[in-house]
């Protein structure tokens, strides 16, 4: 059921009593729960050219933490779905590992030459 677009939030003493919409309608609520949607608030992935997932907000990358820019990695809130502190450290964890990994790789090859 659809009430309208939202106006603003009612308190008596800082507690919520009413959810107010802009054509007036109310519905008297002690509770409110939504979802923010996220973005970017940085540029610095933008900058160097890192496509961003215009629908989700975060930068688009491979599982293991690359970016679509050869050489630049991402972890944390700026590329996953979910905003927890141990989801971001995990992320940081795999990205560290692939930029290991890739060093290692681009080291081996070049002295394979
Ligand atoms: C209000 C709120 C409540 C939350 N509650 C919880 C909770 O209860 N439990 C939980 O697990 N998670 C919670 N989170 C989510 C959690 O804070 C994040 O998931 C986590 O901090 C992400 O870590 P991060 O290192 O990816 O990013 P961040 O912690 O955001 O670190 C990014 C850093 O980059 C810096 N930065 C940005 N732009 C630039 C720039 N141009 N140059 C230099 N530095 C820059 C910022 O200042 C910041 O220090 C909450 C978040 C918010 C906003």
């Amino acid at each position: 059921m659809t009430h309208g677009t939202l106006g603003r939030l009612e308190d008596f003493g800082g507690n919520l009593v009413c959810i107010r919409f802009r054509n007036r309608n109310f519905l008297p609520r002690r509770a409110f729960f939504f979802y923010p949607s996220q973005h970017q608030p940085s540029s610095l992935a933008v900058q160097p050219g890192c496509l961003i997932d215009e629908a989700e907000g975060w930068v688009c990358r491979d599982e293991a933490g690359r970016t679509s820019v050869a050489g630049l990695y991402a972890a944390g809130n700026a590329n996953q779905e979910v905003q927890l502190v141990v989801a971001a450290a995990a992320k940081g964890r795999v990205t560290a590992l692939t930029i290991n990994n890739d060093l290692w790789e681009a080291d081996a090859s070049s002295t394979e030459r």
